[in-house]
């Protein structure tokens, strides 16, 4: 996630904080200083209040960390790669590399989740109780009275059967496991998660007009977060179903043609940016790929340089990401979104046949999506 920072490392995961998250470890250590703690403790001082509530707040994102630790161990542990946790205003997201390829594990996956926030509750739920009678009342047993609380809500909250909540991701995997079908599946429980996120939305707004403001407002967020999450998850899967089956090559541009490195930026500029309506061009020597210049590289440097510097000075060099003509083109869409880059050359047996961008891919979507599905490719005679 974009605009967060790195707080630490556990398990070989980084862990990161995305800013919205202090906003809400704000809201929630004044909700709790101001309404939660003065309710069930009442007669404390303001300090102890505030105090509580920090205390509250951030043991709060402690536990939601190792809710999404659990899974993160789980995936790691049936060989998908974490690369990091992030917290947000909304709780903490997972970053995992790919999807689990079988619904088993899926299952295992998503339900380990809701069940550590469950485990969390009795464990808390345990030291409030362990803390007796004469406690009842004080700061501390209001805070592990408050985390009790809060993670049974979450455990609930989490196993709702809608994506992209947990319980969304257990239901899609039984019923992958029952039909096969993962983008049917997946339709099913993106379409439960977008009621989900409406019934919330209509609960919110119900709320926020009996008074419950700033609760109604949360709960209509929450609901506006889940409907959307839920949509780009069905759109993904159903753009990996448009794209799956179709090459690389059938897409790309081929032959693209290939610049001397020694050509000087403003020759670059206008010969092949302009006249030729490129974006990018590849520098090749013998045949095999040196580097890749693009518009975004030229950008960066003064345009009265333009005359003497030549594009070997900027162009990103080899070894670059790079896909085969054979490639699946969902597999090629995934690398340029997953390190953000708008084309990829494509090789094959180590030489440069063609350059793949995005512009391509969404060419040949809107094509076929005009005169209805294309694929496959007839063999050229
Ligand atoms: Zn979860």
């Amino acid at each position: 996630m974009r605009s967060s920072f790195r707080i630490g490392r556990v398990a070989g995961i980084d862990i990161g904080v995305h800013y919205t998250w202090l906003l809400a470890l704000i809201l929630i250590s004044w909700s709790l200083a101001q309404g939660f703690f003065p309710q069930i403790a009442p007669g404390l001082s303001m300090g102890t209040y505030w105090i509580a509530g920090v205390i509250g707040a951030l043991l709060l994102f402690v536990s939601v960390l190792l809710h999404e630790l659990a899974h993160s161990i789980v995936a790691n542990a049936r060989g998908l790669r974490v690369h990091s946790i992030t917290l947000f205003i909304f709780g903490g997201v997972s970053n995992i590399e790919g999807e689990p390829e079988r619904p088993q594990v899926e299952l295992v996956m998503s339900i380990v989740g809701p069940l550590t926030s469950l485990v969390l509750a009795g464990i808390f739920y345990g030291f409030y109780m362990a803390l007796g009678t004469s406690y009842r009342g004080g700061a501390l047993s209001a805070v592990l009275y408050y985390l009790a609380y809060v993670n049974g809500l979450l455990a609930v909250f989490n196993i709702l059967p809608g994506l992209p909540l947990d319980g969304g991701r257990v239901l899609r995997s039984i019923i992958w496991a029952a039909t096969g079908s993962l983008s049917k599946a997946t339709n099913i429980a993106s379409t439960t998660g977008r009621i989900i996120g409406w019934l919330l939305i209509a609960l919110g707004v119900f709320q926020l007009f009996s008074g419950n403001f700033l609760g109604g407002l949360w709960i209509a967020f929450i609901g506006w977060f889940l409907s959307s999450a839920a949509e780009s998850s069905r759109r993904e899967v159903s753009l990996q179903e448009q794209l799956g089956g179709v090459r690389v090559g059938d897409v790309m541009e081929p032959m693209p043609e290939c610049v001397d490195s020694h050509v000087t930026v403003r020759e670059l500029v206008w010969l092949n940016f302009i006249q030729h309506n490129r974006r990018a061009v590849p520098i090749c020597y013998d045949g095999k790929i040196q580097g890749i210049v693009t518009l975004t590289d030229v950008k960066r440097l003064p345009q009265e340089k333009w005359d003497d510097t030549t594009i070997e000075s900027i162009m990103t060099r080899s070894p670059l990401y790079t896909v085969s003509k054979d490639d699946d083109l969902a597999v090629a869409l995934k690398l340029l979104a997953q390190h953000g880059l708008n084309q990829v050359p494509v090789l094959s047996e180590g030489r440069l046949v063609g350059l793949l961008s995005r512009a391509d891919i969404i060419r040949y979507l809107q094509i076929s999506q005009e005169l209805g599905i294309l694929r496959p490719k007839p063999v050229s005679r």
